[in-house]
């Protein structure tokens, strides 16, 4: 595989970027190698500058779900940039997807739109704050939620992977009300509310810890946090940035059948295009400026090119959507399980409606501590065998795998033949 373009990009772009990069996981550093340089995408495959074709399975981490270039949404897009690209004043477009949103997960009676998944669940926090009169904010070590100041403690993601336990130019002050703690614990989660119960403005949780190898909640764990939100008085807010659309027709809380107060999301609602909102009870959105004192704003907020792309993202997607994907999930992950138990490799795969993870490990995945012990030396050999043949997977062993209506099921399997053939090789 010859990539010279992309190297010599990169070096080029050294120069220009932080690490190269405008987001450091596209750095391709734990993998260690050079990042790829991407020139188009159409459907499931993804071509780089060199002219190297491969299925892709980032899909620009999670937001592609009808694949690249899908032609309805560039359609819908084509005509609305023709319109203007952005008024700063309300559309219909902004009534259009605020609808279809709230059709689909219906715990949205309100919503916001902004522009990134960071945003929504920075915004979500304050409107809980403020709405509860409380401070202190509960997480979970490893979960991700963008890299707002308050919330930039414990997280997976980009942060795991670079080995910073937090982020430099945070001020203590801030992070001192938050709280990390495990994953699936529902005594640790009892203890914390036993001690702070009172104090606790919200439980933001991540229902597929998508950024720690792909971690399903337990139901009874998110029970847990609903029932001990309600008691005390605080709010219980969803991050579904990653598994808003993606991992069931209702996202996560239809698959877990939860009610949250607030649900963030991101990714899918913008359809490729930059997007997050946050959403919920009619009661405490009314609390957000103009309507009440909690301020937020945004100038390319609901913007038409991003509504449109959402709009016509979400629009397409039907039941049949997510069992065409599902079934694909399933194909993946028994075809990548058989082959790695007959080559002897560790692997163990994980799955919560078309959302699975994988990581080269013996034992099962509960929390971050867990995931900490993905073995990193197996999981950059596999990444660079599978990328030799035409496999593009996220560059981070903590990432999960995304799958596109516009995966075929001989992509799934020239897939698991490509990682036989990895396993093969990492073996010799
Ligand atoms: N929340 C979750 C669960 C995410 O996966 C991400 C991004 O990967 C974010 C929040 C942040 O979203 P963004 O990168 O759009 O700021």
């Amino acid at each position: 595989m010859d990539t010279t373009k992309s190297i010599e990009a990169f070096e080029i772009a050294k120069k220009l970027m932080p690490g190269g990069v405008n987001s450091p996981v596209r750095a391709f550093q734990l993998v260690g190698m050079e990042p790829i340089f991407i020139s188009h995408g159409k459907g499931s495959k993804i071509y780089d500058i060199d002219g190297n074709r491969y299925i892709d399975y980032v899909l620009s981490w999670g937001p592609l779900i009808h694949g690249h270039a899908d032609k309805e949404v560039s359609d819908a897009l084509l005509e609305a940039i023709y319109r203007g690209t952005s008024f700063g004043l309300p559309t219909l477009l902004e009534n259009k997807l605020a609808t279809l949103i709230s059709t689909r997960i219906p715990s949205i009676e309100k919503i916001r739109m902004v522009n990134s998944g960071t945003e929504a669940t920075m915004s979500a926090i304050r409107l809980a704050r403020g709405f509860t009169g409380k401070d202190m904010i509960v997480k979970f070590d490893g979960n991700y939620h963008g890299h707002s100041d308050h919330l930039l403690v414990k997280a997976g993601s980009g942060i795991a992977t670079l080995g910073l336990p937090d982020s430099l130019g945070v001020p203590v002050e801030i992070t001192k009300h938050t709280i990390s703690i495990p994953y699936n614990n529902i005594e640790v989660l009892k203890k914390i509310f036993d001690k702070y119960g009172p104090q606790i403005a919200a439980v933001i949780v991540e229902p597929f810890a998508g950024n720690m190898a792909g971690i399903p909640a337990n139901p009874e764990f998110l029970q847990a946090i609903r029932s001990f939100t309600t008691k005390y008085g605080g709010l219980f807010i969803l991050d579904e940035v990653m598994t808003g659309f993606r991992i069931d027709y209702h996202s996560a809380q239809g698959l877990y059948n939860i009610k949250p107060d607030l649900t963030c999301l991101g990714k899918i609602i913008g359809g490729g295009m930059p997007v997050g909102a946050y959403g919920g009870k009619k009661e405490i959105m009314d609390h957000i400026a103009p309507e009440g004192n909690i301020y937020q704003a945004g100038t390319l907020s609901g913007n038409p090119i991003a509504m449109v792309a959402g709009y016509t993202t979400i629009n397409k997607l039907n039941h049949n959507s997510y069992t065409y994907i599902e079934a694909l999930a399933d194909r993946l992950i028994q075809g990548l399980s058989k082959a790695a138990h007959t080559n002897h490799i560790p692997l163990k795969t994980t799955k919560a409606g078309t959302m699975i993870g994988y990581a080269f490990i013996d034992h099962p995945l509960q929390n971050f501590d867990d995931a900490r012990k993905i073995d990193a030396e197996m999981f950059r050999r596999f990444y660079k065998e599978m990328l030799k043949q035409g496999i593009l997977l996220p560059p981070s062993q903590y990432e999960s795998i995304f799958i596109s209506t516009a995966h075929s099921i001989q992509d799934i399997d020239r897939t698991i033949h490509a990682a036989d053939v990895a396993f093969k090789r990492m073996l010799s």
